[in-house]
């Protein structure tokens, strides 16, 4: 029964003898059962399927010879070394060993003969090969039929463990049998896709027949590397659109438009909406009204006005009688929302809430009673919103800004509060960062997807520069002449990897320097380290133009609002990436007035940072440098694997397999619909029982 289950569950060997201690080797490098050994596949090649002639063997590229020992010596200069000569009908060669064991000098002996596998270079003697891969053999042994894979290496076994493993997996009948090989998927959909059958790609790649192009098999590039990548990119699409699926059968309230708070709200405002809020406006509220949960994702660059989204959204929830909740990354954001949306709210006499973490237990306790008895519809917070003792009486939606800088488990956390009065609340997730589509469409497939794809009329783009550090007293001229023309300006302190200290330490110390440059200016300093308290009063003070200069560490990173600073001075830009860059840039440029974003930066520049820097210089389009950015970092960095909680794609490449991506989404809709077997076994081949692709 118990070997049954872990069959079924794919969480072990069931075909193959594995004994514990290397069972647990291989656990260690993932690879757990049948199929992961099937999936284990080569990074190379060797070709020992045919023999050179000693006097024609080409130079510079692997070869295979064969010849009889006709010396072998170990010699003491220039090091000590084996020397070995041997010989077939057409010359000789020489064979090195810089480090060998004395058996080796014994099986080496005149007469022997070797088979040797490496490359032929000109040596001090003539022609040589130095360590090459070497066995004896008697004459007239066969040639191998097919190349010789070479594995990644697994700690702790020994690569031709790793080779009999394999092979055993591929060959064997029993294993066979245990269906890891099998075709799954039904003849209608290989053939429509035009697609390989799955065991004969893998045996090819695990054994390619001689003649094959092995540059196109090793660079995977050649056309059975299909088949594996489409079946991995299907694995992830059904996990995922399952997930989608699944969702359909909870409940969550439904929340239907009633319009009337919405109206008040938009007369209020100073401007129009624009066409792109609208329409993700409609989005949203359509998914409101659904006896589902929505999980969507709001996209919308900084600055694209997704506030105003949020607010209109929340008035649907609350006329409906349910509770909203609006989280965000920091104290100051957290503080700036609910203070606009006190403004926003006040005049259609809805009170709101805010939970920080550093609030003292009074105002708390308030709070919290509030949200427990259903008094207030809207709390506004950090991640404090879902500490243990906060209840919500009737939360029905849940909105995330900033989305990418939460980690999953505080995402997940936060739902579980809604879940609490039996139904899950919809969830709404706002993100600055531009996802490129194939990433949306790839990691982002579990979810739904709104975008905000115009900024406001009238945003005038900032204008970038690259200032050497030297060069610091232009900038400073310029702080000046912008605050005597009634502007306001920021001034970013350097970011200082893992050392929030240190970032402290030198924004004092600038903080002290520019007072006294600039003695007749208002300036202020905000860091992460001030009590709540300040931080808002300084934040206000900013917002309503009694200080000019305010110097900030990264805290103002994300989603502050003050229309009047047009201009950003980022001191060692060199050190920030580029979707931080582009968020801290996007703290000016908001209202009309024409923006300046100066970086600062300092020599020498690594490669990456000076691409890095090239690419905000030359783009202010959140889409684009988020393209550039996936570019430099690759998916793993840009998603941040470990706060987004999703596993990475092992041989799938999004930007080469972009309609690979497109089938296998249309392939996995069409097994949920129609295979929910073949579905379900698919799943299991590639993830077991990990549920590795489920996202919260
Ligand atoms: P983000 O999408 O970065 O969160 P915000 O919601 O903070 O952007 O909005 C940025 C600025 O744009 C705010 O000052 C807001 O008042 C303004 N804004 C939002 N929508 C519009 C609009 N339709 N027309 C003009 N200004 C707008
Ligand atoms: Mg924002």
């Amino acid at each position: 029964m118990k070997a049954e289950d872990s069959k079924k569950t794919g969480q072990s060997f069931s075909a193959v003898t594995v004994s514990p201690s290397l069972a647990r080797k291989l656990a260690a490098s993932g690879i757990r059962n049948e199929f992961d050994l099937v999936l284990h596949l080569p990074l190379r090649y060797e070709d020992e399927t045919r023999l050179d002639s000693i006097r024609d063997a080409p130079e510079g590229r692997p070869v295979q010879l064969e010849g009889v020992v006709i010396r072998c010596d170990v010699m003491y200069r220039p090091r000590r070394q084996l020397v070995c000569q041997i010989q077939d009908d057409s010359g000789t060669v020489f064979i090195r060993f810089l480090h060998f064991y004395g058996s080796q000098v014994k099986a080496y002996a005149m007469g022997t003969r070797m088979r040797v596998l490496g490359e032929v270079r000109q040596g001090f003697f003539g022609p040589e090969m130095v360590h090459p891969k070497c066995h004896v053999v008697k004459a007239g042994k066969p040639l191998a039929d097919t190349l010789t894979p070479v594995y990644p290496a697994v700690k702790g076994v020994a690569r031709e463990t790793m080779r009999k493993l394999v092979y055993q997996v591929l060959h064997d009948d029993a294993v066979a049998r245990s269906g890891c090989l099998a075709e799954i998927l039904p003849e209608q959909i290989t053939r429509k896709y035009q697609l390989e059958s799955f065991p004969d790609s893998v045996k090819l790649l695990h054994y390619p027949l001689p003649g094959m192009p092995v540059d196109a098999l090793q660079q995977r590039t050649h056309p059975v590397w299909q088949r594996i990548r489409f079946d991995e990119l299907l694995a992830q699409q059904l996990s995922l659109r399952l997930h989608y699926h699944q969702r359909r059968g909870f409940h969550a309230p439904v929340l239907r438009p009633t319009g009337h708070l919405a109206e008040k709200l938009i007369q209020q405002l100073s401007y129009q909406l624009t066409d792109a809020q609208q329409r993700v406006i409609a989005e949203i509220c359509h998914d409101l009204a659904m006896p589902y949960p929505m999980q969507r994702l709001l996209q919308g660059d900084v600055g694209s006005g997704k506030t105003i989204v949020a607010a209109l959204t929340v008035l649907q929830v609350i006329s409906n009688g349910c509770q909203a909740a609006i989280m965000a990354p920091t104290e100051i954001l957290a503080e700036q929302h609910f203070q606009q949306f006190s403004r926003w709210f006040e005049p259609l006499g809805i009170t709101l809430v805010l939970i920080t973490g550093s609030q003292k237990n009074a105002r708390r306790q308030a709070a919290v009673t509030a949200i427990a008895t259903g008094q207030v519809m809207l709390a506004v917070g950090t991640h404090a919103l879902f500490q243990g003792d906060i209840r919500f009486a009737r939360l029905g939606f849940v909105i995330i800004d900033e989305q990418h800088r939460f980690g999953v488990g505080q995402r997940l956390a936060l739902r579980m509060k809604g879940m609490e009065s039996g139904l899950v609340p919809h969830q709404l997730m706002m993100s600055a960062t531009p996802i490129p589509r194939t990433l949306s469409m790839s990691y982002y497939a579990d979810l739904d997807i709104s975008v905000i794809d115009s900024l406001p009329p009238g945003r005038s783009p900032v204008t970038t520069r690259l200032v050497e550090d030297y060069r610091r007293d232009e900038v400073i001229a310029r702080i000046r002449e912008a605050c005597r023309s009634g502007r306001q300006a920021y001034w970013i302190c350097p970011l200082i990897e893992e050392s929030a200290t240190l970032q402290l330490k030198t924004a004092i110390e600038t903080f002290a320097t520019l007072r006294t440059i600039f003695p007749d200016l208002k300036t202020g300093l905000v860091h992460g380290r001030l009590p709540a308290k300040e931080k808002a009063e300084l934040m206000r003070a900013f917002r309503q133009g009694e200080i000019q200069l305010l110097v900030a560490t990264t805290v103002i990173e994300v989603g502050v609002d003050v229309p009047n600073a047009s201009l950003m001075v980022i001191e060692h830009a060199e050190r920030m990436g580029l979707s931080q860059l582009h968020q801290l840039r996007g703290r000016v440029g908001r209202g009309t007035e024409v923006s300046v974003c100066i970086l600062l930066y300092q020599q020498p520049l690594s490669d990456i940072a000076r691409e890095r820097l090239r690419v905000i210089f030359k783009h202010t389009d959140g889409f684009e440098i988020a393209r550039h950015d996936l570019r430099i970092r690759g998916p793993g960095e840009f998603l941040g694997v470990q706060q987004s909680g999703v596993p990475l794609l092992r041989f799938a490449d999004l930007e080469q397999d972009a309609g690979l991506l497109e089938q296998a989404r249309t392939v996995a809709e069409i097994l949920l619909r129609d295979n929910p077997d073949v579905a379900q076994q698919h799943l299991q081949r590639w993830s077991g029982n990990r549920n590795e692709y489920l996202r919260v």
